[in-house]
């Protein structure tokens, strides 16, 4: 046979995994463990782009409290499953296998001591073990079904697999290789898609908004921010496009455009009750000194200015002026113009709709063999460990039935 008609010939394996990113991984040392001969294709240049850029170096790679209240998806319960079976323990148990030094930073999550690198060689120790193999630089181009399995068209020749999983992630960051491939396929197969749209992302202001906290990009706070149904007690950061943080990352979550997001500037305190005291006790006291007592000096500027307040010894303000003037430092209420978008936004809300997947399985209820995991589901988790603990979950419910 000529050598152009071997290239013909479908190379086969029982699973074929798109998406060499957390889940897939997870997914191919599950199924290649279980004897199961597993080829994962991914069309960026490395495996794990996104561990490797995540938690600032240092990889979130769970979280301590993980539950499937931190999750947004049309079906709240779809992630039960999945998540109860694939546990945070049991990827810590993993991360210590290896000795893979690590630390909690803060609210249960768990950071690399030293680098995101240490998890992509871990899940690749494991999938060498297991002996799946892994292509880069390898896109696809079509998707046929057959009988039984499929036919897939790859960059590098055609596979014939049993089971085909997609596990290519959000839009997030397309310059780390995110495409809309995996709504595609959903697409192609019936499958709905919840609407998409970039969460865990900085916040833009309007010109104006901006001018006002020129001095500003480089401060941060602690604040409670609220939005719709959400609430989130972190950390807030000025930014010289807007508003950025921990706070601020998870409420983007919630918003939507047009709606105000509210600040607690002064969390866990009644700022009117603490300047009503410090009137008391030192009536001679200008307003701004006592705030510096809470904030920056930079920050006691920007708040009374942008608030229209004069300082003035504290004795000089009526009791009911001075309630008011605590209500406003305190409470701060903005219509954000936008977010960064996909282009620094960590995750993507929405999804293949999780009506038409098994939230056992993760298989396809109207396509045998076919299977979604991570985050092109429409499982979206808060800030903080989660979105990796599913992505490990969901590729370990796949991985054991593929
Ligand atoms: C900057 C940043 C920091 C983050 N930090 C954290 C954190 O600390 N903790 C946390 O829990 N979450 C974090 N996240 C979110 C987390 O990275 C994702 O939720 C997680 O990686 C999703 O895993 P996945 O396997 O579904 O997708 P991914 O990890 O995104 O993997 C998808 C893979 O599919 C490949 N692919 C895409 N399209 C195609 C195609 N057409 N053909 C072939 N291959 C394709 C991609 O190249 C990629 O390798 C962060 C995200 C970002 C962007």
């Amino acid at each position: 046979m000529s050598k152009s008609a071997l290239r013909q010939l479908p190379e086969s394996v029982d699973v074929l995994i798109v998406g060499a990113g957390a889940a897939g991984l997870m997914c191919a040392a599950t199924a290649g463990k279980r004897g199961r001969r597993v080829l994962v294709l991914d069309h960026a240049n490395k495996v794990g782009k996104k561990i490797l850029m995540s938690g600032g170096g240092r990889c979130n790679f769970t979280n301590l409290y993980t539950s499937p209240e931190n999750y947004y998806s049309q079906n709240p319960h779809f992630c039960k499953s999945a998540l109860a079976r694939y546990t945070q323990w049991d990827f810590i148990a993993l991360v210590e296998k290896h000795s893979i030094p690590y630390h909690e930073k803060t609210l249960g999550q768990l950071f690399c001591d030293n680098k995101s690198k240490d998890i992509v060689d871990m899940l690749l120790t494991e999938c060498r073990a297991a002996k799946a193999q892994i292509r880069t630089r390898c896109g696809i181009q079509s998707i046929e079904p057959l009988g039984t399995g499929f036919l897939v068209n790859t960059g590098l020749g055609k596979v014939a697999c049993e089971s085909l999983v997609i596990a290519t992630g959000g839009l997030s960051i397309p310059t780390m290789g995110a495409t809309g491939f995996g709504y595609d396929v959903a697409r192609q197969f019936g499958l709905k898609i919840v609407p998409t749209r970039p969460a865990l992302v900085p916040f833009t202001l309007h010109r104006h908004q901006l001018e006002q906290q020129q001095a500003l990009p480089g401060s941060a706070l602690p604040v409670i921010a609220s939005c719709g149904e959400g609430s989130f007690p972190e950390q807030m950061l000025f930014t010289h496009r807007g508003l950025s943080g921990p706070a601020v990352l998870q409420i983007s979550s919630y918003w939507r455009e047009g709606m105000s997001v509210e600040f607690d500037l002064v969390p866990g305190w009644n700022l009117g009750e603490w300047i009503s005291e410090k009137r008391r006790q030192n009536p001679d006291s200008y307003l701004h000194r006592v705030l510096a007592e809470l904030w920056s000096k930079k920050l006691v500027q920007h708040f009374l200015q942008r608030q229209g307040i004069d300082s003035r010894p504290l004795k000089q303000y009526g009791e009911k002026a001075l309630a008011d003037i605590a209500l406003k430092l305190q409470y701060w209420k903005l219509v954000p113009a936008g977010t960064e978008g996909y282009r620094t936004a960590e995750v993507t809300l929405g999804g293949v709709d999780t009506d038409g997947i098994s939230s056992r399985t993760m298989e396809c209820k109207t396509q045998s063999g076919l299977y979604f995991i991570g985050e092109v589901l429409d499982v979206t988790g808060w800030l903080g460990g989660y979105n990796f603990q599913w992505a490990w979950a969901s590729g370990h419910a796949a991985g054991e039935v593929v």
